[in-house]
């Protein structure tokens, strides 16, 4: 088994994932995973950083399939004994004038964003090392459709105590609820994103809460954050950031130094705590 560190980025063929690799291929002290779902995509990735004279190492991943998560997990509990970086950046969102129905939009971006997400959680976090550092790519639109939601929809969001369980709950009466056209009377804001993008800043709070009751004495910091306005597939060319630019508070988090012992459980945007 190697004792080199290996960190994993996910989703990261493009956009700002690809940003993350880089410059964690830089900064970080290890080996670098860049993943993709498609092979073919993540390998033309891996021979761009190339050119750049960086190393990334490419394993497949898709964040949809469970299968696909568990062999990514076995890879590296075999090779390397666990992780010290992840880095769940993979995500989707329709275009604003997509006219797929908003249930099927719900279903979809619930699946990757919210999901995808927690499958990689539950299956990566128990081979997270001591002082691993795990990032949750989120957004501020999470902030903005939690303002949207109703009073009592937002306290279960910001309470201290909602479970992953009671979470996953609420999610998927999301998708049902936009599937009978009820969701707004059930008091959710009107975006299938901003509320995916809830669950991953609260699946992020309630992570960083079971660390600190499990795991105290290995000091992993894991939080959520917003990269900014990045202009890539997603945000399109107006956007204010560059990848790179929008890498940089995922990185900042994702290398935050040993003696750290903050920030743990926040939602981050321009490397700065943000209330939730
Ligand atoms: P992007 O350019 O569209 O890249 C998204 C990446 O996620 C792609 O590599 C995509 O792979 C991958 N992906 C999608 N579904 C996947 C799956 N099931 N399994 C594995 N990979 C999957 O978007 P981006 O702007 O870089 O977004 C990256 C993250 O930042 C997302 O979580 C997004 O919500 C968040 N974010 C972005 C902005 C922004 O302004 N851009 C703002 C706030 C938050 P394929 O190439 O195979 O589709």
């Amino acid at each position: 088994m190697s004792s080199v560190q290996v960190a994993v980025v996910t989703g990261s063929n493009k956009g700002i994932g690809l940003a993350i690799v880089r410059a964690l291929c830089k900064q970080f002290p290890g080996d670098v995973y860049l993943t993709s779902r498609d092979p073919g995509r993540g390998q033309a990735a891996v021979a761009q950083l190339q050119q750049e004279g960086l190393q990334p190492l490419f394993h497949q991943l898709d964040v949809d399939d469970l299968q696909s998560i568990r062999a990514l997990r076995d890879f590296l509990k075999e090779k390397y004994g666990g992780l010290n970086v992840l880095v769940n950046n993979a995500g989707i969102a329709f275009k604003v004038h997509d006219t797929t129905p908003f249930a099927v939009q719900a279903e979809v971006t619930l699946k990757t964003n919210f999901f995808g997400t927690r499958n990689v959680c539950t299956e990566l976090l128990p081979l997270m090392k001591p002082y691993g550092r795990v990032v949750n790519v989120s957004s501020m639109v999470s902030s903005s459709a939690l303002r949207g939601c109703s009073q009592e929809l937002q306290q279960k969001f910001r309470s201290d105590t909602i479970t992953e369980e009671e979470l996953v709950q609420l999610m998927t009466k999301f998708v049902e609820d936009t599937k009978k056209s009820v969701h707004e009377k059930e008091g959710w804001p009107n975006t299938a994103y901003g509320v995916s993008k809830i669950g991953v800043t609260v699946l992020s709070r309630i992570q960083a809460r079971l660390l600190n009751e499990e795991r105290k004495g290995d000091h992993i910091l894991l939080n959520a954050c917003c990269p900014g306005w990045v202009r890539t597939d997603m945000a399109g060319p107006k956007a204010t950031k560059s990848p790179d630019e929008g890498a940089e508070t995922p990185v900042y988090l994702a290398l935050l130094p040993s003696n750290a012992d903050a920030p743990h459980g926040q939602f981050v945007s321009d490397k700065t705590v943000r209330p939730w």
